[in-house]
């Protein structure tokens, strides 16, 4: 079988690419693209002249079925998205759990991923982390998963389309009041911005110019404060006789 590639491409600033992706998708028999006519401009500015197909959300179990055929036929495929890494808020989860499946080899190169690159420069805690993608847009499913934030111990980071950012950190407000939160903005782009801290602040930032909400963006929610108030007393009686034993 021939191997299948997963290739991050860049989330704004093209030299980003690595040198071992634009080898990767001169070499493989074909490029899946999320979509096609958007990847061209990338594939031509790197003088990439690989055949592509489109893999995306609406025809990812059909080309599932005709790309395993081709790998198992010895062609290599690499998949690329419109930008970052692929599977992650976009295509190919279908695909690459078929690959696997049928014992297809499957690697993928480390590259571009907005949540990855927010975070790290976050300012937040990076231990632990949940990713959630994007928000539900309905309501009571958007504040339902909102909610599970006000107990979690760990940094949250979101996706968020322009259209919805000044209404989801209205939400956040609005669910779980003073959390410090840090909003990313067109990465790797000439007007890169972070935005820190509480909703009301970035709601101030968003509101002062029209451009301001204009971009890409990653969200980020910082843990829930620890209250040791609210650890009952047999938690707390057993910390103190840990950590009267310890050395
Ligand atoms: N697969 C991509 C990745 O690895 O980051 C994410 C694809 S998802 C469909 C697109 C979302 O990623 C955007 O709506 C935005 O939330 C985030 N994003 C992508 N590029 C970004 C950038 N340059 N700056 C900030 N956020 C970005």
């Amino acid at each position: 079988f021939a191997t299948l590639y997963i290739v991050p491409t860049p989330i704004g600033n093209l030299d980003d690419i690595s040198a071992r992706a634009i080898e990767v998708l001169k070499q493989v028999n074909w490029i899946a693209a999320e979509d096609t006519r958007h990847s061209s401009r990338l594939l031509q500015h790197f003088s990439i002249s690989t055949r592509t197909l489109s893999l995306h959300d609406h025809n990812e179990d059909k080309r599932t079925a005709m790309l395993v055929q081709r790998l198992k036929d010895g062609e290599s495929v690499a998949l690329i998205s419109d930008a970052g890494t692929p599977l992650i808020s976009d295509p190919g989860f279908v695909f690459v759990r078929r690959c696997r499946e049928e014992g297809i080899p499957v690697t993928a190169l480390p590259g571009p991923c907005a949540a990855i690159t927010a975070l790290s420069a976050s300012g937040l805690p990076t231990d632990r982390f949940i990713f959630e993608g994007f928000l539900p847009v309905k309501t009571q499913a958007k504040d339902n998963q909102l909610a599970e934030l006000k107990e979690r111990t760990c940094t949250s980071v979101f996706y968020e389309a322009p259209r919805r950012i000044l209404a989801t950190v209205k939400d956040i407000d609005r669910v779980l009041g003073d959390r410090h939160i840090v909003v990313a903005k067109e990465l790797s782009k000439t007007f890169e911005t972070y935005v820190s801290g509480t909703p009301s602040d970035v709601i101030d930032y968003l509101e002062a110019e029209a451009a301001h909400q204009k971009g890409e963006f990653v969200v980020m929610v910082s843990p829930a404060q620890v209250n040791l108030s609210e650890i009952s007393a047999e938690a707390m009686s057993l910390l103190t006789t840990l950590c009267d034993h310890m050395p």
